[in-house]
């Protein structure tokens, strides 16, 4: 019985995806005869809304289908754990249960719940949106650094950027050490191995026009670097690499992205505010042989 349900909520959250939207869908079930009396996807691209889950929809249709809010005695069937905001939602409703298909990784939903329910087909169809809309990103594609020629070739790229860019924020003395010091092969391979840092070509076309670097940071991503060729600066490029880091946390629940920038960077705080980032503290950060960090800490919300 959940799975017919269930079905009946990833076939509107396949409509969501069709639309654009992140693929997650709702209904809600009267227990007494197995009547669906309320149903609902995800709409919050197309409502400019936050609030336009799919569950918030199904909660709606369902109290006019009742003619009351109160939806004691109907079970939900959601194809993703509900977010705190629908599991206040549904406790609200007073719906009896709640059964979900997805986890939300790191999130326990609040109300009366349940998971597991088809989680591979829940979970899959998330999957497979995202995955396709990294790859229409605007033909750039982050492609993860794996071995050591890889690491290398970063290692060089990183060279040539930081030595073209800094010298006029930081001495060039400063920025050979820094290149040294953060990002060398060994340096790379050292983040990499301590603390869980992924490296990626950013790609054009299939060609290298720059690199990024991630961590998890609790719950939060932390980026550590995101850099572009010269001649590839200006193209809105780095846009496409945050969204397709806005992708990852959406995928893997982490609520934000988080960075440092040098206090003088200026046009790297301009292009980093036009895309939503705001300020969140600052700091200076000895990194030995004489030299400090002095920077802003600039975050980016997700949810
Ligand atoms: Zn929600």
């Amino acid at each position: 019985m959940n799975d017919r349900y269930m079905a009946e909520a990833l076939s509107l959250a396949n409509e969501a995806a069709a639309d654009g939207e992140v693929p997650v869908g709702a209904v809600i079930v009267r227990n007494s005869d197995g009547m669906i009396v309320g149903r609902g996807r995800n709409r919050r691209e197309k409502a400019r809304s936050s609030l336009a889950h799919a569950e918030i929809e199904a909660i709606d249709e369902a109290s006019r289908t009742l003619g009351g809010w109160r939806l004691t005695g109907c079970t939900m069937y959601v194809t993703l754990a509900p977010c705190p905001m629908c599991s206040g939602a549904c406790a609200n409703a007073r719906l009896d249960k709640v059964i979900y298909g997805a986890p939300d990784t790191g999130r326990q939903p609040v109300c009366v719940s349940e998971g597991g329910c088809m989680s591979d087909e829940c979970a899959g169809i998330l999957k497979a949106f995202f995955a396709e809309r990294r790859q229409n990103m605007n033909s750039i594609s982050l492609v993860e650094a794996v071995t050591d020629d890889q690491l290398r070739r970063i290692a060089d790229i990183a060279n040539e950027i930081w030595h073209e860019y800094f010298p006029g924020i930081i001495s060039t003395e400063q920025v050979d050490f820094m290149v040294k010091k953060f990002c060398s092969f060994d340096a790379m391979k050292e983040n990499i191995a301590g603390e869980n840092y992924i490296y990626y070509f950013i790609k054009h076309d299939g060609k290298d026009i720059g690199y990024t670097a991630v961590k998890p940071d609790g719950r939060r991503l932390f980026l550590s670097k995101i850099y572009l060729k010269k001649e590839e600066r200006g193209k809105k490029y780095a846009r496409a690499v945050i969204d397709i880091h806005k992708n990852y946390c959406r995928e893997h629940g982490f609520e934000g992205i988080w960075l440092t920038v040098n206090k003088h960077n200026d046009s790297s705080i301009a292009a980093y505010k036009a895309m939503g980032f705001e300020l969140c503290g600052e700091g200076v950060t000895g990194i030995g042989g004489g030299y400090v960090m002095d920077d802003f800490f600039y975050e980016l919300k997700i949810r």
